[in-house]
């Protein structure tokens, strides 16, 4: 397949410039992702360390604030009382109720879920808001503590009177995971099981599974991934976890990363359709430096076409070195074309010149030749008309009969050279082509009985007989025709026919024969001048092979056509045609046998 330059430029550059654009753009694009994510995730780990810090200092300050409440002297006095109540009810839920009054005291300040106050043997003595009827036994310190389905954040506290331990101040606050949503999402975990999330319930199962299988127990950070994005999970630090309960802070990498690189994607576009655009630019340059000069050299050429003439020099002005080349190698092959050409015409001409001088050497010689020649002819005729001996005869005969050869001969020369020299003029005057072919069949009826062999002419029913054309030229044509087949055939007949060709409304001459017939691929050459079929013909059978070569251009002159069919061995059929110009009566049905 041939495509213009232009399209073969588009394929094979402009195409591939675009493809490795849009590929290193992706690939910067996915590096920079993942150096984004590589920073998100240092920040991350940086943020929630100091995030940890700040809640550490914050559960400090939340504790110190705690203790002093223990040491609210209300409260110390309220809790002295119970050790004087001893067991008696009565006593006994009064100091409640006093422990009660100061609790809710400190509610008012501190604003707890609930607050209790336990004995030295951890039972419930007072408590405010607590949702269950007793408070297990709670170690001193913070911890978490689910109550009526509810997690809790406690903290127990010793109450101190005299530097002796009285009893325990146990505060708490509903657990509420949404406080601690700051950035990203959070869980808190015991074992892989979350107990509360801020993630959407939908992906919950999910962190549950991939906390098992990618995070393990170690604690430590982990990869997970949600619903397609990528997360990372990293361990909070919160002072009243105890080693049942994680809490677990998700952070999205990708939504981090996308965020940063949606920023940077407006100007990537830029630059790529920035990139796309040169590359076309240059695609086009490149394709036009190159095919603009190659058109314009295309264009020269296709005048000099048109004109038939080489252009003397073509002029091209590319920055392509190649092209400048091109045009340079032309102008070098066409200048030596040239001077080859006016070389052959020069050649040419002096061929023709001395062609001619042979034609009309050949001319002159013929006809020189002639006259001396008929004297010849004329001579002998007479001579053999005088009373001669047998020999004489017989000598006298020779010399007739061997001139009369040489005349044909000459006479052939003469035609040709005449024919080469454009002198020979086809006249047009009312013939008799009837009694034109009879009297040339009559003139070789004598060499055919000779031979032995059957010569007829059948001229068709309506061929009209009288014709305007040239009739000692048809007589030669049809002469030459028949001769040959007389000569070139041992037995069986030669049969002449003259008809008028319906389809083409001419008259078509043809003289069959069984002669020796003519090899295929000699059909052509044979009426080309000095042209025989067979090289050993002149031996055999005479001639000069000019016969068909004057024929051809004669029955040309008149406006006609010759050709030929033969086989080796079988026979041939020549043929001419002749425009019907009229002068016409037709003819009888008429067959003629002259042998
Ligand atoms: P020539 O003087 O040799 O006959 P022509 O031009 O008339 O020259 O014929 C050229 C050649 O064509 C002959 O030499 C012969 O080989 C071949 N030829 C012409 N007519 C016939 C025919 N009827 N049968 C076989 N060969 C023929």
């Amino acid at each position: 397949m041939h495509a213009s330059l232009a399209a073969r430029t588009f394929w094979f550059s402009f195409l591939p410039a675009c493809l490795a654009l849009g590929s290193s753009f992706f690939a910067f694009h996915g590096a920079l992702r993942n150096n984004i994510k590589k920073g998100v995730r240092e920040s991350l780990h940086r943020s929630e360390g100091l995030l940890d810090e700040a809640r550490a200092e914050y559960n400090r300050r939340a504790r110190q604030l705690t203790s002093l409440l223990t040491e609210s002297a209300g409260l110390k006095a309220a809790v002295g009382l119970l050790q004087e109540a001893g067991q008696d009810p009565e006593s006994r839920s009064q100091v409640r109720r006093t422990i009660e009054m100061q609790l809710g005291e400190i509610h008012d300040l501190v604003g707890h879920d609930f607050l209790a106050v336990s004995d030295l043997q951890g039972r419930t003595v007072a408590a405010l808001h607590v949702p269950t009827e007793s408070l297990p036994n709670l170690p001193a310190g913070p911890s978490l503590l689910q109550l009526g389905g509810v997690l809790y954040e406690v903290e127990t506290l010793p109450i101190s009177l005299g530097g002796e331990q009285i009893a325990s101040l146990t505060v708490g606050k509903a657990f509420d995971i949404n406080l601690l949503h700051s950035v990203g999402e959070v869980a808190l975990v015991s074992g892989h099981k979350v107990l509360t999330t801020t993630l959407p319930r939908l992906l919950v199962e999910g962190a549950e599974q991939q906390l098992e299988t990618k995070c393990g127990g170690s604690g430590g950070e982990c990869d997970i991934e949600l619903n397609g994005e990528n997360y990372l999970v990293l361990p909070v630090q919160m002072a009243n976890l105890d080693a049942r309960y994680r809490l677990l802070c998700f952070r999205s990498l990708d939504q981090a990363a996308g965020e940063f690189s949606a920023g940077f994607f407006p100007m990537f576009v830029k630059i790529g359709a920035l990139g796309v655009l040169m590359a076309l630019l240059f695609t086009l340059f490149t394709s036009r430096s190159v095919s603009r000069p190659l058109r314009d050299f295309i264009a020269q050429l296709r005048q000099s076409e048109r004109t038939g003439q080489l252009p003397v020099h073509l002029s091209i002005k590319s920055p392509v070195r190649e092209v400048n080349l091109l045009a340079d190698t032309f102008n070098r092959a066409a200048g030596s074309v040239r001077r080859s050409a006016e070389e052959l015409l020069k050649a040419k001409a002096a061929a023709e010149a001395a062609n001619r001088a042979k034609g009309e050497f050949l001319a002159n010689m013929s006809h020189e030749i002639r006259t001396p020649m008929n004297g010849v002819i004329g001579m002998t005729g007479l001579l053999l008309d005088t009373d001669l001996d047998g020999e004489q005869r017989d000598y006298a005969g020779t010399v007739h009969q061997s001139a009369s050869s040489l005349l044909t001969i000459l006479n052939d020369i003469l035609d040709f050279s005449k024919m080469e020299a454009g002198q020979v003029a086809i006249e047009s005057k009312p013939c008799d082509l009837r009694a034109t072919v009879d009297e040339v069949m009559e003139m070789m009826a004598a060499e055919a009985r000779c031979k032995g062999i059957e010569l007829s002419l059948r001229y068709a029913p309506g061929t009209p007989r009288r014709l305007t054309g040239d009739q000692g030229r048809i007589r030669q044509v049809f002469a030459n025709l028949v001769g040959n087949a007389v000569k070139f055939t041992h037995k069986g007949y030669v049969r002449a026919s003259v008809e008028l060709a319906e389809q083409s409304g001419r008259i078509r001459v043809a003289v069959e024969d069984t002669g020796i017939g003519i090899p295929g691929e000699k059909l052509d050459s044979i009426f080309e001048r000095f042209t025989q079929a067979d090289n050993s013909t002149t031996r055999s059978y005479g001639g000069t092979g000019l016969g068909l070569a004057i024929a051809k251009q004669l029955v040309k002159l008149m406006g006609g056509e010759i050709g030929v069919k033969s086989l080796p061995g079988e026979g041939s059929t020549f043929w001419f045609t002749l425009p019907l110009l009229l002068d016409a009566q037709p003819a009888a049905v008429a067959e003629s046998r002259y042998a």
